[in-house]
């Protein structure tokens, strides 16, 4: 895993995740939460069109955001695709930050704590709360995601199947719990991911990871059946 990590790192440099507009503090926590919610089932730039819409309106705030009419919310969503449904998971997401008392309070406790009261809120699923816990709470958690179960496969070393939680306890207990490293490699993961890793085309000749990859072994002994 070290050596899979570290030329990542060598190849892409330190990523600065999460993408945000705000400040360090509360609203950027917020923001954070919010673009987990209008990333789910959709590119990042639809996510991020979204959390730019709601700036332009002043919708930065549970409160502001509440304060929207639904279609009117949705209509803002939109670029983030799943619009209605969006706008009912965020409208959910903010009931529950002020019902917390704030979003640092909803983000209070250990990383199990934080995980657990996201998972319980409605529109909130492992991905989406293990992202918030992990970005926003800065808490020790590891994200799988697509790009995560097609690398490890692709590598031909998948922690056994493709499953949620059967990849989280397994990074987990290999990549311990610092939050900076945890930042990292689903960051790099993703970025790999996104330019070389590729579902259709991947770009083994300019891969880092094609001496240590069994995709590449399988194709190339396809090419050359
Ligand atoms: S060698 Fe190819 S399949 Fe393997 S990780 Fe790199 S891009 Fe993906």
């Amino acid at each position: 895993m070290d050596g899979i990590y570290r030329a990542l790192l060598e190849a892409y440099g330190p990523q600065q995740w999460w993408p945000t507009a705000a400040e360090d503090g509360p609203e950027q926590r917020f923001e954070i939460c919010l673009g987990a919610i209008l990333t789910q089932n959709t590119a990042w730039r639809g996510a991020a069109a979204a959390l730019e819409n709601l700036r332009g309106a002043g919708a930065t705030t549970p409160e502001a955001i509440l304060d929207l009419p639904e279609p009117v919310l949705g209509e803002l969503l939109r670029p983030s695709g799943y619009f209605n449904a969006k706008a009912r998971k965020v409208r959910a997401f903010c009931e529950a930050v002020l019902d917390a008392g704030g979003i640092d309070a909803l983000l209070a406790g250990d990383a199990d704590e934080v995980r657990a009261r996201l998972l319980a809120l409605w529109g909130v699923g492992p991905e989406t709360a293990d992202a918030m816990t992990l970005y926003a709470g800065r808490k020790p958690t590891f994200v799988v995601d697509a790009y995560a179960y097609r690398l490890f496969e692709r590598l031909g070393r998948p922690p056994g199947k493709r499953d949620y939680d059967t990849y989280r306890t397994y990074f987990l207990g290999k990549l311990g719990t610092d939050v900076w490293t945890l930042n990292q490699w689903h960051a790099l993961i993703v970025r790999h991911g996104q330019q070389i890793c590729l579902r259709t085309k991947p770009q083994c000749d300019a891969c880092i990871l094609e001496p240590r990859c069994e995709f590449t072994r399988g194709t190339s002994a396809q090419d050359e059946a």
